[in-house]
């Protein structure tokens, strides 16, 4: 970590890795998630909006590879000069592994072509609950390869403000899928929300020392927002429901990094919503603001990333992918 800095952001790591800028293409597959369609719960989390907190691009009847090839397009036109991007195939919304594995295979078919140059890496979204054995095999094949994300919603430590949020899986079932992801060879990105209903700053503590201790390469943390067409919506409205301002995130926030292991990647220290589906907090600042006051706090506090880290464990980094230019036929490739 670059000793000016107090948290081990992203971006820097990505050039790092990839030895260029690289950026993530968001796709929405359609899929769905055990809290809605009844197989764990109805209504889904109560912080989800009915988009399954993703871009709902299919909705505009965009297949995914079509998303792929209009994503990688606009992040092309980010490179400077002639330097090249790479993108990272980001199937976002709602929980991507759950059901049948044939639909998995056929996204991850969509995104095939353009594995290389062009993506550099494929991350995918799911809840810990819904890795079947099938779906990771067909990750860790990919991951043969490109380097393979699965990113696990923890979003809290606490099994009961789990309950409280209809989120419907425990803490053991998050450690249980980041081990079997780190078997497979694959690289994991958690994320945790901080603010939930119950869970306080002790839990924001406890979330961050969870993650630390599953090993994951990736840390995504950001406050809890209420968005519109959601079950928090209602219980804002009907003033059942706080939110945090932007000084108590901060501080929270800082208890976060301090105790996450000091070679976890930090994606993301905030969360962004469309103006028009956000209720509440409205925090007015940019971002990348955010990530300038986050690192104010953690400098008066004389502290950074791993600074109250507790326990021996590392982090678990995928074995070292094939490099893109070596890619075999796909037909060999897809068994
Ligand atoms: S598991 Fe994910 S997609 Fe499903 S309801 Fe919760 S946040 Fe939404």
């Amino acid at each position: 970590m670059n000793p000016d800095l107090r948290f081990r952001s992203l971006a820097p790591w990505l050039k790092e890795t990839f030895g260029q800028p690289v950026y993530r293409v968001a796709l929405d597959a359609g899929s769905t998630c055990p809290n809605r369609d009844g197989t764990r719960g109805f209504g889904g989390c109560t912080y989800c909006d009915v988009e399954g907190s993703g871009t709902g691009a299919l909705r505009t009847g965009k297949a995914v590879a079509e998303q792929l090839e209009a994503g990688l397009k606009r992040i092309a036109r980010r490179g400077r000069g002639d330097q090249e991007v790479g993108a990272i195939a980001y199937l976002q919304s709602y929980s991507n592994t759950y059901g049948d594995s044939a639909r998995l295979k056929e996204l991850l078919g969509a995104v095939e072509p353009y594995l290389g140059d062009a993506v550099r890496c494929v991350s995918v979204a799911t809840r810990p609950d819904c890795l079947q054995d099938e779906a990771l095999r067909l990750l860790e094949h990919l991951s043969h390869r490109v380097p393979v994300w699965l990113e696990l919603g923890l979003e809290s430590a606490n099994d009961e403000v789990l309950l409280n949020i209809n989120r419907l899986h425990t803490l053991a079932e998050f450690d249980d899928a980041v081990q079997r992801a780190h078997q497979a060879g694959l690289s994991t990105v958690s994320h945790a929300i901080l603010g939930l209903p119950g869970d306080g700053r002790q839990g924001a503590r406890d979330t961050a020392r969870a993650i630390a201790r599953a090993g994951c390469a990736g840390v995504k943390v950001h406050h809890l927002m209420v968005l519109k067409k959601t079950q928090m919506a209602h219980d804002w409205h009907a003033g059942r429901l706080e939110v945090l301002d932007l000084e108590t995130y901060l501080d929270w926030a800082a208890d976060f990094i301090e105790r996450l292991h000091p070679d976890q990647v930090v994606h993301r220290v905030t969360g962004e919503a469309p103006q028009e589906k956000l209720i509440a907090p409205q925090f007015g600042l940019h971002k990348t603001a955010i990530r300038v006051r986050l690192t104010e706090v953690l400098c008066n506090r004389g502290t950074r990333q791993g600074s109250a880290h507790i326990g021996e464990g590392g982090v678990s980094l995928p074995p070292q992918s094939a490099s893109p230019l070596d890619i075999a036929p796909a037909s060999d490739q897809q068994r």
